[in-house]
């Protein structure tokens, strides 16, 4: 067997975390030979809770699972991680304004990264899932100069099965029929899903359906899903939100496929015009355990507007936090 990965799970006790941990444990993060130490990081009064998932967890008897800590404090919680999942946030509560919200987490995240800079491991991996989560891997990003900036990253890979969902039903297709699908921007109602580049059957996708309803159902149920879930389920979307962190942080260790790219929040270069620094969903390969930003795709007039909607906004989230002394 391999040498055991250090897991570092924040806000274990959620409902995200509920879904993640047991899957994490049994091998479908990293892969079915690699032992797994978890580190459950939550605030002092959700640590009982975390112990009780911890208990069902011994119950399971993972042949993989070695150790489970449970702690309130970050520093702790990091010390030698390989791969950090930050799940959990200060959520948007009613009536609570953009800065505010950007202010609380700044609040979690900047200690965060201060403790990823000064303990995790030199081959940290970190996946931001608490939202908003690219600005928050952005706060985590600042402080923590000592990590490569690539090692930092957001999800949209929820919103890319999620699109990958509705484009298989919709020409009535398996989900491996579809190569090269792309979730741009920002993980929120202003991403861009670009069914441009999208394949489906080595033909291209948006040729394959009315643009009518690419624009006016397609876009906009891929962007609203969460909203449609939660009014479905009288709760947020946690398994399959679980499900993408599995899926992100499962490619970039062992790779994506030969002909084909996935999403996710990853440092601009200034590809694609998006402004060099900002966390921002790209296509992405990923090979040797790095993930590359897809380069060269052209991008027409359509996919230019709205790409350029969801980096401006995070470009205001940015300077929001800036203006806030967040990074
Ligand atoms: P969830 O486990 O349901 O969600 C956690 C975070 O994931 C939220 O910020 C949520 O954002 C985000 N998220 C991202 N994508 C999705 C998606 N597709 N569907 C749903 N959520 C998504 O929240 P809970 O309230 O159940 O649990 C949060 C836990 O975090 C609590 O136990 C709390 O104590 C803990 N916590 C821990 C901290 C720490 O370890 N330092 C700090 C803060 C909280 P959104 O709400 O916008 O959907």
């Amino acid at each position: 067997t391999q040498a055991p990965v250090t897991v570092t799970v924040t806000g274990a006790a959620g409902q995200i975390g509920y879904a993640l941990l047991f899957r994490i444990a049994s091998g479908q993060l990293i892969g079915p030979d690699t032992p797994i130490k978890l580190r459950l990081l939550e605030i002092p009064q959700a640590v009982k809770a975390a112990e009780g998932t911890a208990m069902e967890l011994d119950d399971c008897a993972f042949p993989l699972l070695q150790s489970i800590d449970i702690t309130d404090d970050a520093r702790t919680a990091f010390d030698g991680t390989n791969v950090a999942l930050l799940v959990g946030a200060r959520p948007r509560t009613k009536g609570m304004e953009r800065g505010d919200l950007l202010e609380a987490n700044g609040g979690i995240f900047k200690p965060q990264g201060e403790a990823i800079n000064a303990g995790a491991a030199d081959d940290v991996r970190v996946l931001v899932v608490g939202n908003p989560a690219n600005t928050n891997a952005l706060i985590a990003q600042a402080h923590a100069p000592d990590v490569p900036a690539e090692r930092f990253t957001a999800m949209t890979r929820l919103d890319h099965n999620r699109a990958l969902s509705q484009l298989a039903q919709k020409l009535n297709v398996s989900i491996t029929d579809i190569k090269k699908l792309t979730i741009w921007g920002n993980h929120s109602a202003t991403q861009y899903p670009d069914l441009f580049h999208a394949e489906v059957g080595g033909k291209i996708a948006a040729e394959q359906v009315e643009q009518a309803w690419l624009s006016d159902e397609f876009i906009p149920t891929v962007a609203k899903r969460g909203a449609a879930i939660i009014e479905a389920r009288g709760a947020s979307s946690a398994a399959s939100a679980a499900n993408a962190a599995i899926d992100h942080v499962h490619t970039w260790v062992n790779g994506t496929p030969e002909g084909d790219w996935t999403s996710a929040a990853v440092v601009s270069d200034g590809s694609y015009g998006v402004p060099e620094g900002l966390i921002s969903s790209f296509p992405v390969t990923a090979r040797d355990g790095k993930f590359e930003i897809v380069q060269g795709l052209e991008i027409d007039e359509f996919s230019r507007e709205r790409i350029d909607a969801s980096v401006n906004e995070l470009v205001e989230e940015r300077d929001a936090v800036r203006k806030l002394g967040l990074i």
